[in-house]
């Protein structure tokens, strides 16, 4: 099948993409690196009348750090987030790019694109959810910033309005005493995630706050504060293994999957997964918390 007739237009300022895509009453879509859009249109799920290409937009262009949150701006492919070394900054993220599809996707993709494309089994909205990262939303009305926990209303549902385009993320660089895991489980590498989970500890002086957001297992990424949990493994022996991590994390894991079983997997075989990788992955967080400079190798 192909693409139902769609206009086509490029602008080349920030502003100008704002006026196209308001000028379209709500008929077109905003397009980015098109690696999900394309296939969407080609299937014909959607039928825009016009598409507003935003990649020669200058502004949109942006990837640098300010101030303690790493900014990246609508036009950043994904790929380049992974080999620039500025990234390191941001350790989940990091951990989290390779699992995206595949590298020539990523080569194309740009990260807010899958921010707004809000697929409930991509990597890139557990992360921004996990980190507490914020988005601007530019529209005609002018800029608004959202947090990504707010950000995500379901499958394929974003705060976005139908004039409005996704700016930037700005995602907050690890601090002393952070540390994440990452990791996911599906058929063959590149394909979307049966469940996948990223971890967040902090250690600050005697407190330990540890978070996981899962992805995969419900309408969108599903986030809850875990530290009472970590804390309970701790407890007993000093050590938060994976297999005492599990043991206290299997109820709000449970509570965590809501999608029923399709044709990929049970709902009790994801919570099977999701608890093994909860486990598994908080406790290299932690370990990773201990040793204190919020780097991952990678
Ligand atoms: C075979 C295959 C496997 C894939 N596997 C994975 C995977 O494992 N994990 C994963 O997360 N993704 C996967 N993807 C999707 C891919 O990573 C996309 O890059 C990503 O989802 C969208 O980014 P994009 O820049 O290509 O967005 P586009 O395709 O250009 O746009 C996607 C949607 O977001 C909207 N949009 C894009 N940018 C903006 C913006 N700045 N403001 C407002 N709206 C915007 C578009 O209108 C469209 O609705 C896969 C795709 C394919 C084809």
């Amino acid at each position: 099948m192909k693409a139902a007739p769609f206009a086509y237009v490029r602008p080349s300022s920030l502003s100008d993409a704002v006026a196209e895509l308001a000028g379209t009453s709500g008929g077109g879509k905003v397009i980015a690196g098109g690696q999900s859009l394309a296939p969407v249109l080609a299937m014909r799920l959607a039928r825009p009348d016009t598409l507003v290409d935003i990649n020669s937009v200058q502004e949109l262009d942006e990837f640098a750090l300010s101030g303690d949150h790493l900014h990246i701006g609508a036009t950043i492919r994904q790929r380049r987030v992974e080999r620039d070394p500025l990234s390191r900054k941001v350790p989940l993220l990091r951990l989290a790019l390779p699992w995206v599809g595949h590298r020539e996707l990523r080569s194309r993709g740009t990260v807010c694109g899958s921010l707004a494309h809000a697929d409930p089994a991509a990597e890139l909205p557990a992360v921004a959810c996990c980190l507490d990262a914020d988005l601007t939303l530019t529209g005609p009305q002018g800029s608004r910033q959202v947090l990504a926990g707010e950000f995500f209303g379901g499958a394929m549902t974003t705060a976005l309005g139908p004039d409005e385009i996704l700016t930037s993320v700005r995602l907050p660089v690890a601090a002393a005493g952070e540390g994440f895991g990452f990791a996911e489980i599906a058929r063959r590498h590149g394909d979307f995630a049966l469940a996948g989970l990223a971890a967040r500890v902090r250690l600050r002086g005697d407190r330990t706050e540890a978070t996981l957001t899962a992805f995969g297992v419900s309408d969108r990424a599903v986030t809850r504060d875990v530290s009472a949990e970590l804390r309970a493994a701790l407890s007993d022996m000093g050590d938060a293994t994976a297999d005492r991590l599990k043991g206290t994390l299997a109820a709000v894991v449970d509570e965590m999957v809501d999608t029923e079983g399709d044709a990929h997997a049970s709902q009790d075989y994801r919570r099977r997964l999701l608890l093994t990788l909860a486990g598994r992955e908080l406790s290299k967080a932690y370990e990773r918390a201990r040793k204190g400079n919020g780097e991952v190798a990678t």
